[in-house]
């Protein structure tokens, strides 16, 4: 069995206390980690204070070498990475593999991006002062990141950190230590001075959070996880008024209409659908379709969810993975069977398990009340509803607004005027038009309402991990 230590002060440690980790396909224990406390967290804490004065004033071009050759160390062992996170996560080896390679991507563009953190000069009101803004790091970072994404969304938060000039303690989910482990062996061979980056394993990750709010030298809290435990960071954080990015749930609507490439719009949808056996915040959970399509989009989006093969992410050909634990696939079921009691019907052929496995499900006849319309399902289930003729586009863009989150939406239209007016009225953070893609790491990924704010990715990406320091110089003429 492995074991995983934390990484502090760039010496790994072992904590009094072990966790397991558990393989989701087979229900059995992989590894164990080190169980950080409190105590140990603030010695992380310590390490990254101490290494932020040498990491914010070195040369950016020499901190991009070092972030350059952690990204390269990382896609070059995606094959290995990738087989870690899919016993830890379940996901499908190639979807593992690809995973660790754009998470290695972040990594290098936020490398790219450590030479542009540029300040500015503004004209001032008179000829003897200047106005300077000095881009300064925010200080140390606490990074909290989610299981559904091991690796990304790891690089998505370290990236931008690391060429702001921050350090960082980073504490994974306790369900993904592992796939944690192997990215800080990555950044220590590349040649990080020790404290830049800690990571902080713990199954206790409310002592972590109590920690880090009582630490005054944290300033920022960049998180991606749930809302309800987004809203309680958000409130812990106000008495020492630290700052804060929250990538928060979603509840992605899917507008597809009459005009659109419907096979295109099918394929599209169960790719984002049923990628990570639905478990992603960009998942498609309201699928809008204009009624005069339905029937074909039906039909091709079944075909498609009938044809993937489901079962343990690490056995070749398989296209689907569990779920990641018991509770995951108990949620899944409340929402079919909610659905189904108050009107749906299953598209799909109905297979179960062995395990946590749920095959990918498409129901149509749903309606907005249902309860898979209101929660995020986080799971492998397609729910079509329909518009009609009688409805106008503003009704249809209401009815997909119509949710506390505001994470990504989609849309399937060939007309240009649409798209225009879809796209400004969507309360969104994310809009994907014809099936373009939501998470280059170019791209400012983020929500609105419910599913947070801050934006990971991107030159905004950075600039969320970055203080301007307003100078106003008297020249004394
Ligand atoms: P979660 O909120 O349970 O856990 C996320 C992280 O928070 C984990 O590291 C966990 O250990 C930690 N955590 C749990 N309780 C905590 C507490 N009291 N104090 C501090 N940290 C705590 O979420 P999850 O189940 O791991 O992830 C799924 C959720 O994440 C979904 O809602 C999904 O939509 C969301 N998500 C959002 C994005 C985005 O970019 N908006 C991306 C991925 C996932």
């Amino acid at each position: 069995m492995k074991t995983g230590q934390a990484l502090v002060g760039g010496r790994w440690r072992d904590a009094a206390a072990r966790f397991p980790v558990t393989d989701p396909a087979t229900g059995e224990t992989i590894a164990e980690v080190a169980d950080c406390d409190g105590r140990l967290t603030v010695e992380a804490v310590d390490a990254a204070a101490a290494a932020l004065p040498a990491w914010r004033a070195m040369p950016a071009h020499e901190r991009a070498a070092i972030m350059r050759r952690a990204a390269e160390l990382l896609a070059g062992r995606a094959g290995a990475i990738g087989a870690v996170m899919t016993a830890e996560q379940g996901k499908p080896l190639a979807e593992a593999t690809g995973e660790v390679v754009a998470g290695a991507d972040h990594l290098l563009w936020a490398a790219e991006e450590t030479r542009r953190v540029y300040g500015e000069t503004i004209p001032s009101t008179s000829t003897d002062t200047r106005i300077w803004l000095l881009p300064e790091p925010v200080g140390v970072v606490a990074a909290i990141t989610p299981w559904n994404f091991p690796v990304s969304m790891i690089t998505r938060k370290l990236g931008p950190a690391l060429a702001a000039g921050c350090t960082v303690v980073l504490k994974p989910s306790e369900l993904t230590p592992l796939s944690a482990v192997a990215v800080a062996e990555c950044l220590t061979e590349a040649g990080f001075p020790p404290g830049v980056f800690n990571l902080v394993t713990t199954a206790r990750p409310q002592e972590f959070a109590e920690a880090i709010m009582a630490d005054p030298r944290v300033r920022k809290i960049s998180f991606t996880g749930s809302t309800a435990v987004g809203k309680n960071l958000i409130r812990q954080s106000a008495d020492d008024v630290k700052r804060l990015s929250v990538e928060l749930g979603g509840h992605a609507p899917v507008l597809v209409f009459p005009d659109a490439d419907v096979a295109a719009a099918a394929a599209g949808v169960a790719r984002s659908k049923f990628m990570n056996a639905g478990q992603a915040c960009t998942s498609p959970n309201r699928i809008y379709v204009h009624e005069s399509v339905a029937a074909e989009f039906t039909d091709e989006l079944v075909k498609l969810a009938e044809a993937i093969t489901v079962g343990n992410g690490a056995d070749p050909g398989v296209t689907m993975g569990p779920l990641i634990d018991d509770r995951a696939l108990a949620k899944v079921r409340r929402h079919i069977e909610d659905a189904l009691a108050h009107g749906a019907r299953l598209a799909t052929t109905r297979r179960e398990g062995p395990g946590r496995l749920h095959p990918p499900t498409v129901l149509t006849g749903v309606t907005d009340e249902m309860l898979l319309c209101r929660e995020e399902t986080f799971g492998p289930v397609a729910p079509v509803l329909t518009f009609g003729d009688g409805e106008s586009t503003e009704e249809v863009v209401a009815r997909a607004n119509a949710t506390p989150y505001g994470l990504a939406a989609y849309l399937w239209t060939r007309d240009l005027a649409r798209v225009v007016r879809v796209c400004e009225d969507l309360q969104f953070g994310i809009v994907s038009v014809n099936g373009a893609p939501l998470a280059p790491p170019q791209g400012p990924f983020g929500g609105v309402k419910g599913s947070g704010y801050g934006r990971e990715g991107g030159h905004h990406g950075v600039e969320d991990f970055v203080e301007y320091k307003y100078v106003s110089v008297g020249l004394g003429r």
